[in-house]
Parts: C-alpha cells; sequence; structure tokens
C-alpha cells in the first residue's frame, strides 16, 4: 500500500517511520521497516497500526548507518499479521524487499523455489521476490543487487512497485515498477523514494517519477534509472509546488 525508502546521512529509521506516518492517510492493515547497519540487516514489522510497530521498535531497536525501506501493506495474499506484514527477507537475511501490487505468477515461482530449498515463512505473494533476488544474486556471485533486480522483474507478472535493500551494499536502495506508483525524492547529499511524494515532501520537493519497467538506483548522492536490460532512461523530473 505504502511505500518509503531512504538512503543519506540522517538515521535512516526515523526519515522512514515518519515518512510511512505521512502515508497513513491511505490505509494499510500492518508496517514494518528495514534497515542496514554494521554489515546486518535488521528488520522489524506489525500488524496493526504504525503505533504498533514504533512500540516493536522501541521493544527491539533497530539501528544502522546505512539505507532503511518501509512499508504499509493493505494484505491482498495472506491475512493480515505479523508474518505476512512486509519487509520480507530471504533465508539468509541477506536481502529484505517490500512490495506494492499483486504477484500474479507468485504460485509457480513459490514451487520452484521450494524445489531449490527456499523456506518459506509467510502466505504472502511477495516473499519470492526476496528468495529470488538472493538466488539471484548468489547466482551472479557480484552483490549486484541493481542488476538482480533487473534479472527478477523479468520473471514476475502483475502490477507491482518492488524495493530492496541487501548487506551487499548497505547504501543501496533499489527499486522497480509496473503499473503502480514509485516517485523519487532528490535531496542534498540524501535521495528518497516513495509510493506518494506526501512521504518525503518535508524534506525535498524535487521529485522524479518512473515510467514503466524501470528500476532505480538510489544513493546518497545519485540516481539511475534503467531499463530491464540496464539502458539508461529519461525520466520525468518536476517540482512539487503544493502543500502536504
Ligand atoms: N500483495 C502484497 C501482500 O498482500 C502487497 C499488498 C500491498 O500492496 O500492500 O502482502
Amino acid at each position: 500500500c505504502g511505500i518509503v525508502g531512504y538512503v543519506g546521512p540522517q538515521p535512516a529509521l526515523e526519515v522512514v517511520v515518519n515518512g510511512l506516518a505521512r502515508l497513513e492517510y491511505r490505509g494499510y492493515d500492518s508496517a514494518g521497516v528495514a534497515v542496514l547497519g554494521e554489515g546486518t540487516l535488521r528488520s522489524e514489522k506489525r500488524a496493526g497500526k504504525l503505533a504498533n510497530l514504533r512500540q516493536a521498535l522501541e521493544e527491539h531497536p533497530v539501528s544502522g548507518e546505512g539505507a532503511g525501506i518501509g512499508h504499509t501493506r493493505w494484505a491482498t495474499h495472506g491475512a493480515p499479521n505479523d508474518v505476512n506484514a512486509h519487509p520480507h527477507v530471504d533465508n539468509d537475511n541477506r536481502v529484505a524487499v517490500v512490495h506494492n501490487g499483486i504477484i500474479e505468477n507468485f504460485a509457480a515461482l513459490r514451487a520452484e523455489l521450494e524445489e531449490q530449498g527456499c523456506k518459506f515463512l509467510s502466505e504472502t505473494d511477495t516473499e519470492v521476490s526476496s528468495h529470488l533476488l538472493s538466488k539471484e544474486l548468489e547466482r551472479r556471485g557480484d552483490g549486484d543487487l541493481p542488476g538482480a533486480m533487473r534479472e527478477v522483474c523479468k520473471r514476475l507478472e502483475g502490477a507491482f512497485t518492488l524495493v530492496a535493500v541487501s548487506t551487499d551494499d548497505p547504501d543501496l536502495v533499489v527499486a522497480a515498477r509496473r503499473n503502480s506508483p514509485l516517485v523519487v525524492g532528490r535531496g542534498e547529499g540524501e535521495n528518497f523514494l516513495a509510493s506518494d511524494v506526501a512521504a518525503f515532501i518535508a524534506h525535498t520537493r524535487e521529485a522524479v517519477e518512473l515510467g514503466q519497467d524501470q528500476v532505480v538506483e538510489l544513493r546518497a548522492d545519485s540516481v539511475v534509472v534503467t531499463d530491464y536490460e540496464g539502458n539508461p532512461v529519461d525520466v520525468r523530473e518536476y517540482h512539487v509546488d503544493w502543500d502536504a
């Protein structure tokens, strides 16, 4: 339902949770975050209101100097509970993903991944994507998360915005978009992405809209957008001049 991503010098957790709060008006049934720090991926997620997530974060603090992503879920596949809330991680806790929309061919992909030994924790359509990204990173052996994202997206059917972080590159957020909203917010020495500019206009009003079937690589000082073949593409940049 709602997505936020951040890379920059501010504490990612705070930026992401505050961004999610700006998206609360959309309605949701669960919320979660993942942050990279000290070579590990830390995530926390809870069914119910953002207050439940905030409470969980107080009990089990999740900190990190790296990138962060967050999600508010509107369940389509799997009950609205803690386990089905996003982010979803692979079995090595190497990759975390948040996802808006529906992966239509998830059942076939899940069967294939289970055959290869992947253990699924949730009932969501989303979880196939964390395992697929992890497998692709393993296959490539180069830690290239954007490359892995491009390959994985070619296998996904349906409408989605998919956002990932990985321990391979703790200062990077990668996102892909097909028939579901995704906007980048360009800051100075920091960058944001979200399903809605409302999540980041407290920080920046310089936005970049992604087109269909594009992948964005977000770092503190760069925003690179490509198609699924890795070719750079032109994007629409605009200034957000309304108040949210
Ligand atoms: N289909 C996914 C799920 O049910 C994502 C739902 C959403 O867009 O929040 O978990």
